[in-house]
């Protein structure tokens, strides 16, 4: 049957259209089916897929982390695999009922009548990540390394030269082993304080960034990562920029470290949690689907059923119809 996927690349925003409902986009990242409530008492829902081939490294020694360092790794064993593969089909779901998107105003192209008045749907937003396996068949290919625990464990014993090892550092295409560890971690907040952050989710928080979303400190625009962004993109000497400056958009302040006490519990940034700044890769999609604008749509972090609309919200013009394109 012929379902038309449109191509996201291809999106733009047409004033002068009005409200759509167009129920499947493709997209580079992922792909996004919009359904409509089957019922006045239930919500839409947005439904992106992610899909991932996790590539399980074999057969070599080492693996270079995201600070360059190289580890020691061996094969997986399949018993190592299925854990590992579980864990991330686990962290992937974390990112479902975070969060229900409200409408804009005069988006009253599905309200239903039930009984006297109009009841408007919100959007709940859900996550299907799908893990396939060929590189060809997904959005994102993530390599991920066995790490050689024993071995990491003897070398930082050892009272030696070599640097500490430690724990690998992931990055967005590049996972390991320990990933499945997911207890506290502590940072320093601007007050000088030393903060615990009770879990930490790194496969979750890459799935984050394959859906397009940058540091807890990007998304909330805070001064110090836009600071830290600065010096990256004018090529300062990284010598003379502070450590927890250095590294761009990945420093330690765009994690929400040396900021306000709790930014950095962010799942963008060291920790579990999730805010409205999150939901874009579902307010930019929405935004696809019915042609509206993204910042139109209001996030909401609880369970927000359809909602009763008065007569008069009903017919609320969206203003931008009247600027020429
Ligand atoms: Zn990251």
């Amino acid at each position: 049957m012929g379902e038309v996927w449109i191509d996201a690349r291809t999106w733009f925003y047409k004033p002068t259209v009005g409200n759509l409902w167009q129920e499947r986009f493709k997209g580079r990242k992922f792909d996004s089916y919009l359904g409509k409530s089957s019922h006045p008492t239930q919500n839409h829902v947005l439904r992106l897929y992610l899909r991932v081939f996790l590539n399980p490294i074999n057969k070599r020694s080492s693996a270079i982390d995201a600070n360059k360092r190289s580890f020691p790794i061996k094969d997986w064993t399949p018993r190592g695999w299925e854990k590992f593969t579980n864990e991330f089909a686990k962290q992937s779901r974390l990112w479902n009922n975070r969060f229900w998107l409200i409408p804009p105003r005069h988006f009253n192209i599905m309200d239903a009548l039930n009984g006297s008045h109009f009841i408007r749907p919100n959007v709940m937003c859900y996550l299907d990540t799908q893990t396939v396996n060929a590189p060809g068949a997904a959005h994102r290919t993530i390599d991920v390394f066995n790490i050689d625990v024993d071995e990491v464990k003897r070398r930082d014993d050892l009272d030696d030269d070599k640097p500490f090892l430690g724990k690998f550092r992931s990055d967005s295409h590049h996972l390991d082993s320990t990933d499945i560890n997911t207890g506290k971690r502590t940072y320093e907040a601007d007050d000088g304080e030393e903060y615990t952050v009770k879990n930490h989710y790194t496969m979750a928080h890459e799935v984050g960034h394959a859906l397009g979303l940058s540091h807890i400190g990007v998304l909330m625009k805070s001064e110090k990562c836009g600071l830290a962004m600065k010096f990256s993109k004018e090529k300062k000497n990284p010598k003379d920029i502070p450590l927890h400056l250095r590294r761009g958009k990945n420093a330690q302040v765009c994690y929400g470290e040396y900021d306000v006490a709790g930014m950095a519990e962010n799942i963008m940034g060291l920790g579990y949690k999730f805010e409205a700044v999150n939901a874009a890769p579902w307010t930019k999609r929405i935004a696809m689907h019915t042609n509206t604008l993204a910042g139109d749509w209001r996030v909401s972090l609880g369970l927000l059923g359809p909602q009763v609309i008065n007569e008069k919200d009903r017919h609320v013009s969206d203003k931008r119809k009247w600027i020429a394109m």
